[in-house]
């Protein structure tokens, strides 16, 4: 994950160690199924023992030359498949089950963690790397924890079922084996540490094809009008480009540790085999082919144990960002104090605020109080800080220093919950979910209003009329991010799903895009419904809004540089005087012949 870990992580490594037991802990409600999963592995190498076995047996029954034995050895075969078959069955579905398990908590888990993160960790990271989390790294931690635990179950048992009959059998000629294995071992180990390192510095990169691909998606109409095709072209080519880099250096070194490892483990064999044949008396043949053939059969059995090791690796990796999201600090909701419904009153006491990392200070010097139903427009250039004031009032950010109160009683003081119960929020860009239009309208807490409370509000804000031209009226399903409405209608709906929360504050980020005549005509009216009887903050754009407002706040820096109604600003002949006249003069004409309602 290029931003949340850059840690590189190693096998061996103390972290990687902690990251893999806090992953067991997963495991835990699942004991039951894990041992009995280990059985069934233990039943599969016990099985490769049997195979060496009956080999034995079939060499002594081709020397002795006697067909009364030869319906015995291909039954021994046949038991010992069947055992293997059932163990690798129990073994592969028990863990397989425990691992889609884990991989269902863990993704619920970081799914129900993102919902609180606070604002500033979506601002700092690209949603393409939060969304990787979920999609891609959760894979990799599946990988480790389903094949990467099963093969290292499988592997491992039977290499340990093997060497415990090669002991059984000889164990001089083993205690030779004994002393070479912990050799063989180091220098697997060596080779396989060197190789690692030049996989270390590969990076995820998946994030950055999500991102890329979502900003194509989302802003094709931008990329097409500005003819950004290619450049969009060329950004995920390297992208992608780079992705193929990464799991290229992956793939080398992985390549390259299975050969080198065989022939590691080769020599060694040769070499016992040549203590073997030079030292050992060879009385009993059977017995000796049943011997070299464990050997060989412990071969391919740490060969994949240690094919292993770099999907463990991505797996702990990957884990890591997973678990490092997981740990990171939620909104803080730390107040008790709960109203059923505030009065609306506002007070902000020399708030100062600069976002996170940035040493920009957004807000200053903050003084405001305002009555219960007020009607308070936020004027000012673009960056003056309007939808950050606004933002600090549903504890979107925390301010630095000062205090905002609602009823006075300090916002922190609050249940976040409670807070934000009080306060109803109509954006810019309507967020519509993947619904129905009375589910769009009933979002989140409000789902349990009826069908004539949500009626009620799409009336109120002059909804009701195109609703019911939708093929299925209320119950027409909006497709992704409701492609099928104006913003117009959007806007509508947004505003039919505050009026439907009936908070008493109201905080409205008017658009700025100008819609036609017919639709500004029922958005203001709409507006008009949602503002009254609640104290409304509103980043206005509109001069009809801003000249309704009981109050203007004209914004400049982070401060508030003037206040009062429109009448008292003109006359006044500052700040406000100078905006109204650059952002109104040339089209106060077509503004102005939006009827009023
Ligand atoms: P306005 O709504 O008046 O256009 P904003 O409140 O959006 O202004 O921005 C005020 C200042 O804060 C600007 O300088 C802007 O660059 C900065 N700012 C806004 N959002 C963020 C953010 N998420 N992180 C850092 N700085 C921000």
């Amino acid at each position: 994950m290029s931003s949340l870990s850059k840690k590189n992580i190693d096998v061996g490594d103390a972290s990687a160690w902690s990251v893999y037991k806090r992953l067991l802990g997963y495991v835990k409600p699942y004991a039951g199924w894990f041992f009995l999963s280990i059985l069934g592995f233990g039943l599969l190498a016990a099985s490769s023992v049997l195979f060496v076995k009956i080999l034995e047996n079939l060499v002594n029954v081709v020397a002795a030359n006697d067909p009364t034995d030869r319906y015995l050895v291909p039954l021994q075969v046949i038991g010992a498949t069947l055992l293997r078959s059932v163990g690798a069955f129990v073994g592969i579905y028990l863990m397989s089950r425990i691992a889609f398990n884990i991989i269902h908590c863990l993704r619920v888990e970081v799914f129900n963690h993102m919902t609180q993160l606070p604002n500033a960790t979506f601002d700092e990271k690209n949603s393409g790397n939060l969304i990787s989390i979920i999609t891609y790294n959760i894979n990799g931690v599946t990988a480790a924890a389903t094949d990467a635990l099963k093969i290292s179950l499988r592997e491992g048992l039977t290499v340990i079922a093997l060497f415990g009959y090669l002991l059984y059998t000889d164990w001089r000629l083993t205690l030779v084996f004994i002393v070479i294995a912990p050799v063989i071992g180091w220098i697997v180990g060596v080779v396989g540490k060197r190789l690692r390192r030049l996989s270390n510095k590969v990076q995820n990169t998946v994030g950055d094809l999500t991102q890329v691909t979502g900003e194509m998606i989302n802003g094709f109409k931008v990329m097409r009008s500005f003819g950004g095709e290619d450049y969009e072209k060329q950004r995920f080519e390297s992208v992608s480009k780079k992705n193929l880099q990464q799991n290229m250096k992956i793939v080398v070194t992985s390549a390259a540790n299975t050969p080198l490892i065989q022939l590691i483990i080769a020599c060694a064999i040769g070499l016992l085999i040549f203590v073997a044949l030079s030292f050992m008396e060879l009385k009993d043949p059977a017995s000796f082919v049943a011997y070299m053939t464990s050997v060989a059969g412990i071969l391919p059995a740490m060969r994949k144990l240690g094919e292993v090791a770099p999907t463990i690796l991505k797996g702990v990796a990957a884990a890591d960002s997973v678990f490092t999201l997981l740990d990171s600090d939620t909104e803080k909701d730390e107040g008790k104090y709960q109203v059923a419904r505030a009065r609306g009153e506002v007070e902000f006491k020399d708030v100062m605020f600069a976002y996170p990392n940035q040493t920009e200070i957004a807000l200053n010097k903050i003084n405001l109080r305002v009555k219960a139903g007020e009607v308070i427009a936020l004027v000012g250039k673009s960056g003056s800080g309007k939808s950050t004031l606004v933002s600090l009032l549903n504890r979107f950010h925390d301010a630095n220093s000062g205090n905002i109160l609602i009823d006075d009683v300090p916002i922190t003081d609050y249940q976040l919950r409670n807070l934000r119960e009080q306060i109803a929020l109509v954006n810019q860009q309507v967020t519509l979910f993947n619904d129905t239009v009375a589910g769009n309208i009933a979002y989140g807490s409000l789902h349990t209003r009826t069908l004539v409370e949500i009626r009620k509000a799409a009336d109120a804000a002059y909804a009701t009329e195109f609703i019911e031209q939708l093929p299925d009226g209320f119950n027409t399903l909006i497709g992704e991010s409701g492609a099928r409405l104006s913003g117009g209608q959007r806007q509508r709906l947004a505003i039919a799903r505050a009026i439907l929360k009936n908070a008493p504050i109201l905080i409205l980020d008017e658009a700025t895009s100008a819609l036609d005549n017919e639709s500004e005509h029922y958005i203001q009216a709409a507006l008009e419904q949602v503002m009254q009887g609640r104290t409304t903050f509103v980043v206005a754009h509109r001069l009809s809004t801003i000249e309704k407002a009981d109050r203007i706040l004209v914004l400049e820096d982070g401060e508030i540089v003037e206040q009062g109604t429109h009448t008292q600003l003109l006359a006044a002949k500052g700040a406000y005087s100078r905006l109204h006249a650059r952002q109104f003069h040339d089209d106060a004409d077509g503004l102005e012949e939006v009827p009023a309602i």
